[in-house]
């Protein structure tokens, strides 16, 4: 189990980006930290990891809090995946899963790329799960598309088998129709191993369709904590209301676009959408 107990921090400019943040987030579930720009998701992912020391309170996996001196032994158990992929581009795809490895591999037969078998068959299966075609496994990664590019880092980050898996906005960059693909394979992922998954998204719907449960930040707080089913328009709008450049998220995701709901349906828009 993953636990935030009171996780307050505060950049050395001042900025309060997370405020007695406390939940308990149970083995297995797909937890989505849904929230507007500047809410404070990103902080609180990255207390998860250690990137982030909180200035006050603490994460404990399984029992163990996250502190500067387990570092390395934490992030051993947790895979990340980013908004900005982080894959490295002139390397094959089967080679980027593999780097996932590069906490538990030394440097150097990483450099030769000498892993060992039943790793390569590993990486292999994960790519296989997220329906990457084995004519793939050797292109380079900065020949894939963005929705394939992400679908690389999901089966990156389950390579070292991690108890949690952190990601950031995984589908921000995608259109809708690939987001849903990407987030669908996610969640089959996390299914199949048991993985607790900490998501942000900003998107409403993508929460709702997604997640066992949704928390919800507004300026460093937790606003909401339940179902999906119980985010009612009046929780939305006290989680968008009033900030300045998030009603239009909001608005967008509350009411998707015509163009939008024409590709999620698999149709190409007309020009009227
Ligand atoms: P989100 O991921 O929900 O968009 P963040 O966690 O990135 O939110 O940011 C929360 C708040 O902390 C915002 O006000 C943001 O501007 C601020 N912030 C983020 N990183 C830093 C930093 N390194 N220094 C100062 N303020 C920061
Ligand atoms: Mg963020």
């Amino acid at each position: 189990m993953l636990r935030f107990e009171s996780v307050t921090h505060v950049f050395p400019d001042g900025t309060r980006a997370n405020h007695k943040i406390a939940f308990d987030v149970p083995r297995g579930q797909f937890c989505v930290l849904l929230g507007p720009s500047g809410a404070g998701k990103s902080t609180l992912l990255n207390t998860v990891n250690g990137l982030i020391l909180p200035t006050e309170g603490k994460v404990v996996l399984d029992g163990e809090p996250v502190t500067s001196s387990n570092l390395a032994e934490i992030r051993r158990r947790i895979g990340m995946i980013h908004q900005q992929l982080h894959l490295v581009p002139r390397l094959s795809v089967l080679h980027n899963v593999l780097s996932g490895l590069l906490p538990v591999t030394p440097t150097w037969k990483a450099m030769l790329k000498l892993f060992p078998i039943d790793q390569q068959r590993r990486a292999c299966q994960l790519l296989e799960e997220v329906e990457m075609e084995e004519k793939q496994l050797y292109r380079r990664a900065s020949e894939l598309s963005g929705g394939q590019q992400q679908r690389v880092a999901i089966a990156r980050a389950f390579i070292n088998d991690p108890d949690v898996v952190l990601a950031d906005e995984p589908v921000a960059s995608l259109d809708p129709t690939v987001s849903r693909h990407v987030l669908r394979l996610l969640r089959a992922a996390s299914r199949q191993r048991d993985t607790t998954v900490l998501c942000s998204l900003h998107q409403v719907e993508f929460a709702i369709e997604f997640a066992d449960r949704i928390v919800a930040f507004r300026s460093g707080e937790v606003v909401f904590d339940d179902l999906p089913s119980a985010l009612t328009s009046d929780v939305l709008q006290h989680i968008y209301g009033g900030q300045e450049g998030d009603l239009v998220g909001a608005e967008t995701l509350v009411e998707p676009k015509a163009e939008d709901k024409a590709r999620a349906n698999g149709r190409v828009p007309t020009p009227a959408e």
